[in-house]
């Protein structure tokens, strides 16, 4: 049996209020749902006020059926035909239908969602007489629905973690990047409180946002540390802001987090690039202008240790001495010397040897683990007192030729310090350590060369000059005793002549040889320095008569306290330069001045002259400026000491040249020294 008829006769029309008897419809007739009924051909009998507010119209008697005007669909959009839709259904089968949700579209196109519930109506015989239905608008909650429906799903496609919590700080709501960030799922986090997330001393951070939520302060882009599952900690920037319930009141506060961390480490990365290059540029300078190994070897350890966060860094550098001995020399950074020390040189343990031979380098992210660690008597591993090396890090340092000529070796107490990136920074510097190291190594072969050859100057001249004195001793006993018209007697005094010369070069080898030592010795005494240059002039004259030597000096005595033989040789020495290097000319001029409680005095040439690139050179131990003149005979040792000799009178010695129109000598002493002292 169906239900019971709500009303019998009832006229197409809204049931008038004041109809005397209360029927079934006079209690539906303001109800806020759409209630009407059809008979059995759908047309509709009665309605209430609802239900011709959501029809938008009055319906027609006898014309407008079920649904009116509308078009029916299902809630997928799909077209229902008129005995598909829930009431013809009801009237097809006779059987009620439930909260069958439809939607509708009216003739001016608008759409709702209603939810339809037809009963049908049966007469006291059974009969199928029609339906009765109610109809509820749904389409605002569905709209709502679909809002809050495209606000979560926004909020869980996020790339920002974004969490909200009660002002009891209790967690609420967890979106999935929460989850990436924090490794927490909803389930494990929702319900507990926020300090998980943060790291103990950064309590007091909650306490201080709380009281601004409660305040209903917004908080933004607030850059913290925040811990996540395994503990790690994070760098985050936190937006939050208070929520509020339809009364406007704080009921908690919405997190946005966003994880800075990668920024933060892009901006580290680039600075670190940019010190790091700074550093290597360093390096490349400092190095390949130092010629000492072991300050080579300090500062290329230094730098990579710094270059790559290393806590222990160490070069050791294998060498072969004079004897064909190899011996190993190395420099550590970050650690004592006595670490190593103790242990010997690293170079047979298993762990060492890819790299001194060359097999390449080795990092590892922790050497204890390692299957070449732990290898080698008496230790096996790390010797007690040892650097506490975990992460290890070793480059192979290559010569020009290829060989391995040593290695950086690198630690930290902490796993996975090293890199890719410090591997191929090592292996820069490391390249550019070779090649200052091979520079260094010449240039201590050419320095133990050039003191050989110092040490055969000073033996040479020191073994001629005793026979070359004895020469000169018979040469003068023969030339005294042969009469002044034996023809023999020019060829003696010529003899005597060249031998002079010859003592005076071996000397000046021998004062070379002692300047080298330290040993030139000096004896000071008072004389009168214009005396001195006059009778010069006579000896000079009598020697270089092409040239005449024209003197400039006070006509005045002046004493100074200084070593007259010595003042004497550089005098020669630039006189006969002056003449020798003027072949065209015929005139010296030699001038003496006092200025300032100083003697200057000059001699000034006529001659070649001297390029400017040579005005420093000419003053070197045995240097010659290129391509003289056969007749331009020497040593290159006169200038270097008369350098010497007027150094030690605390005086300066310098020179003046137009190349081609000449050169002028000049040197400088003071007059009056009292600390002038014979050495
Ligand atoms: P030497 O004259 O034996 O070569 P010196 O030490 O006296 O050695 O001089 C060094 C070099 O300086 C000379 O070889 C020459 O090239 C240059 N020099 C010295 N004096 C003069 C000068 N008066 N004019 C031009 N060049 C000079």
């Amino acid at each position: 049996m169906g239900e019971k008829p709500l009303s019998a006769n009832k006229p197409m029309s809204a049931p008038s209020p004041n109809s005397g008897e209360l029927t079934s419809w006079d209690l539906l007739e303001d109800l806020p749902v759409a209630v009407y009924t059809c008979n059995k051909e759908g047309y509709i009998t009665s309605y209430n006020k609802a239900a011709v507010k959501l029809w938008g119209k009055t319906p027609e008697p006898q014309i407008d059926k079920w649904y009116v005007n509308w078009e029916i669909f299902n809630p997928d959009g799909t077209p229902l035909l008129p005995d598909e839709t829930p009431a013809g259904r009801v009237l097809k089968y006779g059987k009620p239908i439930k909260q069958q949700e439809i939607l509708i579209k009216r003739p001016d196109g608008s759409i709702s969602n209603i939810l339809s519930n037809p009963k049908p109506r049966f007469n006291e015989k059974g009969e199928l007489t029609g339906a009765a239905n109610t109809l509820i608008d749904i389409t605002e909650q569905k709209n709502a629905e679909a809002k809050q429906g495209m606000l979560a799903s926004i909020i869980e496609s996020s790339e920002d973690a974004i969490v909200s919590k009660d002002l009891n700080g209790i967690i609420t709501s967890w979106n999935h990047a929460a989850q990436r960030l924090f490794g927490y799922t909803e389930d494990e986090i929702i319900g507990k409180h926020i300090t998980i997330l943060i790291p103990e001393d950064r309590y007091d951070e909650e306490e201080v946002i709380i009281s601004k939520i409660r305040a209903n302060e917004r908080i933004e882009h607030f850059e913290t540390i925040r811990k996540t599952k395994s503990g790690e900690e994070i760098q985050i920037s936190l937006t939050i802001s208070p929520i509020r319930n339809r009364a406007n009141k704080v009921i908690g506060a919405s997190k946005i987090i966003r994880d800075i961390g990668r920024q933060k480490k892009s901006e580290e990365r680039l600075q670190q690039y940019a010190e790091r290059l700074e550093i290597l540029n360093s390096i490349g300078q400092v190095i390949s202008a130092e010629l000492d190994i072991q300050s080579i070897l300090q500062k290329v350890t230094d730098a990579t240790t710094q270059l790559c966060g290393a806590q222990f860094g160490a070069f050791f550098h294998n060498l072969v001495n004079e004897q064909g001995e190899s011996y190993t020399l190395f420099t550590l950074s970050g650690a004592p010397r006595e670490a190593f020390e103790k242990f010997g040189m690293p170079r047979n343990t298993a762990v060492f040897h890819p790299t001194f031979s060359g097999e390449g380098t080795v990092r590892v992210d922790d050497i204890t683990k390692d299957p070449r660690y732990g290898k080698n008597a008496p230790h096996f591993g790390k010797p007690k007192g040892h650097l506490p090396v975990i992460s290890y890090l070793a480059v192979p340092v290559r010569g020009k030729s290829g060989e391995v000529i040593g290695g950086l070796f690198f630690g930290h107490e902490q796993p996975a310090r090293f890199t890719k990136e410090h591997e191929h920074l090592v292996l820069a510097v490391a390249a550019q350590a070779a090649v200052a190291l091979d520079n260094a190594k010449l240039y201590e072969n050419i320095k133990e060369l050039n003191e050989k050859k110092d040490e055969f100057i000073g033996l040479a001249s020191h073994e001629l000059k005793t026979p070359v004195t004895s020469l000169k001793g018979y040469l003068q006993i023969i030339a005294r005793n042969l009469s002044p018209d034996d023809k023999n007697k020019v060829l003696a005094n010529r003899a005597l002549e060249q031998v002079g010369k010859l003592t005076t070069l071996i000397s000046d080898l021998l004062d070379v040889t002692k300047i080298q030592t330290g040993k030139l010795p000096f004896t000071y005494a008072n004389f009168d320095v214009i005396k001195l240059i006059n009778d010069l002039k006579e000896i000079l004259q009598q020697t270089g008569p092409s040239h005449q030597l024209i003197l400039n000096l006070p006509a005045r005595e002046l004493i100074i306290h200084a070593d007259s033989q010595r003042i004497e040789q550089v005098i020669i020495n630039l006189v006969t330069n002056a003449i020798k290097y003027s072949p065209k000319a015929d005139k010296v001029i030699i001038e003496a001045v006092v200025t300032d409680n100083k003697l200057r005095v000059s001699v000034q040439d006529f001659g070649i002259g001297i390029q400017p690139d040579q005005l420093e050179r000419i003053f070197s131990r045995f240097y010659r400026v290129e391509n003289l003149a056969s007749h331009m005979s020497g040593l290159g040792i006169g200038l270097y000491i008369s350098q010497e000799i007027i150094n030690r009178h605390q005086g300066r010695l310098w020179v003046e040249s137009i190349y081609g129109a000449g050169s002028t000598f000049y040197f400088e002493i003071p007059i009056n020294t009292n600390d002038r002292h014979d050495a």
